[in-house]
């Protein structure tokens, strides 16, 4: 889930590693460790809560040495605590391991080793590995990377794992499955990480491990890797690709957090994410990722798109444009239930999954299934070489750049653009669209950066907004239409940077239930811009007033019904009905944003969340 990284080279390990594990913090954790390989032995430091924290203690350590490994922790089994935080040790100390994901037969592996008289120093189900790689080595008198592989053998579940051991003090042993993990190969050293952000200060060259891969790192030998689903054991060649991503790119850019970084640079994420896909002149839109696959699509009975979290909601947003402009049935399933619902799926089926950060685990699972059941399987994801980019037949970039705030924003209004593209390149293809609705679409896609633009110089306007909303307990977002998704996404902002309890509905559905709720105290956010059932809206937002709700109000400029029904309202630029999402979610995001600051929360990290969700 969180955060890995290693270092073996000449240089001093830990300043390396604590700037890793700092570049890694928008994973989201709660919990920090380092182990260092040191004369004499190994040395261990591990702290609950931020990296700061870590540091802080270390800071008249002897933190000396040049090969280290260093961790952030999401807990999974075990609370946040020293410790169960990683590195955990064997039991005379001689060999320590980093783990990031689940063993799931971890139950049954401890009681074996617990059987056998080992002492059990946390509540984690990572020790288990540690312990038994040990009893392997010990037991079968195999070296250290035949312990692991054959360890390995036994574990089910997924993992990325790092292990230094004092028996061979010049070796780094990595191995990864279902959470990823890369090498970064340096100038005589080596930098491993979660993902490249560790990694990009140092070099660009990386080799992205497999599932099962076991590498062997040392500085005097070429790296070896081997896989534990290869029972001869044999060492394959690495794979040494260029990183795609700048660390310019990783900065704050001059704003004080990368979450309204991010929320400004939605016209430019937009922007990019159209980039090359439109060509006005020959009048086509085209997404090379999926070219090779576009005649299944064409020929598709059904769209399944599977997704958790916001990504869920830009699904939402796609099952309107697909529908409409495709004119092919779309269902859109949380990729956790999906799963393990054993879904009917049709070979002509094309199941789309979305993903920021390419390694949900639920969707990454979603995937698989629709793989082995014989439907064509489409990746849209923002993280370039993710596991999703890998394990899809075909799939299109978001294209938003590195997303390091925990809440999704501009990866959201990027993926949306996405698949408005992929939408209106079917359409047209398939003859389900106008020419002019065609030329229309794509000249508001295009206008939407500047649009957007527009939306942001609202922030004052918002940040006052905000004030009133952050004395309340709860909020209700209402939409209809292609602005449903957009109020379930302005609730899930809401909850998951300020912690107030928000509920989004299709403004509708109030009667049947939320309506109840409706006091002088709840404030309710409508997304009512211009669209065929404004007039619907309006009728709903009178229901509200009759029982003395608060309307703040997300309109089209130049709106005077609503505007007047509304204690606040922010107007928006007019747009293309079905693209109004990509207008109306800004204020929803900034509004957010602003209640999280007044109340104090750590908006870029905020508590019990994690940015890659690799653990299902
Ligand atoms: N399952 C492990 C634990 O709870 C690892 C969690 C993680 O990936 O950070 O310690």
């Amino acid at each position: 889930m969180c955060g890995i990284v290693a270092y073996l080279g000449q240089k001093e390990a830990y300043p390396i590693l604590l700037g890793g594990l700092h570049r890694l913090e928008y994973r989201g954790y709660d919990s920090a460790g380092i182990a260092l390989m040191q004369s004499s032995g190994i040395t261990m430091y591990k702290k609950k809560g931020r990296v700061d924290e870590l540091q802080k203690f270390c800071n008249n350590l002897d933190t000396s040495g040049s090969l280290g490994i260093a961790h952030t922790r999401w807990a999974t089994h075990g609370e946040p605590s020293e410790q169960n935080a990683h590195p955990h040790v064997s039991e005379d100390g001689s060999m320590a391991l980093i783990h990031n994901g689940i063993v799931e037969n971890y139950i049954i592996l401890k009681q074996q080793l617990v059987n056998q008289g080992v002492i059990f120093q946390s509540d984690t189900d990572t020790e288990v590995l540690v312990h038994l790689i040990k009893n392997v080595q010990d037991k079968e008198k195999v070296s250290l990377p035949e312990a692991v592989i054959i360890a390995l053998r036994m574990v089910e579940g997924t993992y990325a794992i790092a292990i230094i051991s004092k028996d061979d003090p010049n070796q780094l042993i990595v191995a990864k499955k279902g959470t990823p993990l890369l090498i970064g190969i340096g100038d005589n050293e080596y930098i491993i990480g979660s993902d490249g952000a560790p990694i990009v200060e140092y070099t660009k060259q990386v080799i992205y491990l497999e599932d099962g891969d076991v590498g062997v790192i040392r500085i005097d030998k070429p790296i070896q890797i081997s896989n534990v689903n290869d029972s001869k054991n044999l060492h394959r060649s690495p794979y040494i690709q260029t990183l795609e991503l700048n660390l310019e790119q990783l900065e704050k850019g001059g704003f004080d957090t990368y979450m309204l970084k991010e929320i400004y640079e939605q016209p430019k994420a937009v922007r990019d994410s159209m980039r090359g896909r439109i060509n006005l002149e020959k009048d086509v839109v085209s997404l090379g990722g999926i070219l090779e696959y576009e005649q299944k699509m064409l020929n598709a009975r059904r769209f399944i798109i599977v997704a958790c979290g916001t990504s869920w909601h830009a699904g939402l947003v796609a099952e309107h444009l697909f529908e409409t402009l495709v004119r092919v049935p779309v269902e859109v399933e949380y990729a956790s239930e999906f799963r393990y619902r054993n879904p009917v799926i049709y070979e002509d089926d094309v199941l789309i999954a979305i993903s920021q950060s390419g390694e949900t685990a639920d969707t990454l699972a979603a995937v698989e299934i629709g793989k082995k059941r014989g439907a064509t399987v489409i990746g849209i994801c923002n993280v370039v070489g993710s596991t999703m980019a890998r394990e899809t037949m075909a799939g299109s970039y978001s294209h938003a750049g590195p997303e390091i705030g925990v809440a999704c924003t501009k990866t959201f209004t990027a993926q949306i653009t996405v698949l408005a593209l992929m939408a209106l390149s079917l359409a047209k293809k398939k003859g389900t669209i106008s020419m002019s609705q065609y030329h229309k679409l794509i000249n508001d896609l295009e206008s939407a950066p500047d649009k957007i633009e527009s939306v942001l110089h609202y922030e004052q306007q918002i940040q006052r907004i905000a004030q009133y909303v952050a004395t309340k307990p709860n909020a209700m977002f209402l939409g209809r239409g292609v602005n449903f998704p957009i109020a379930l996404e302005g609730a899930l902002k809401l909850k998951e940077i300020s912690y107030i309890h928000a509920e989004g509905y299709p403004a509708a559905e109030i009667k049947h239930g939320p309506i109840a709720l409706i006091d002088t105290n709840m404030p309710v956010i409508v997304v009512a811009p211009e669209q065929h059932t404004y007039d619907k809206v309006v009728s709903n937002i009178q229901e509200i007033i009759a029982r003395k709700g608060t309307i703040i109000s997300i309109v089209t400029e130049g709106d005077s019904v609503i505007k007047k029904m509304s204690k606040f309202t922010i107007e928006v630029p007019k747009i293309d009905e079905l693209l109004t999402p990509l207008v109306t979610t800004i204020p929803l995001q900034i509004l957010a944003y602003h209640v999280a600051l007044i109340r104090d929360c750590d908006v870029d990290k905020p508590r019990n969340l994690a940015k890659s969700v690799s653990v299902e």
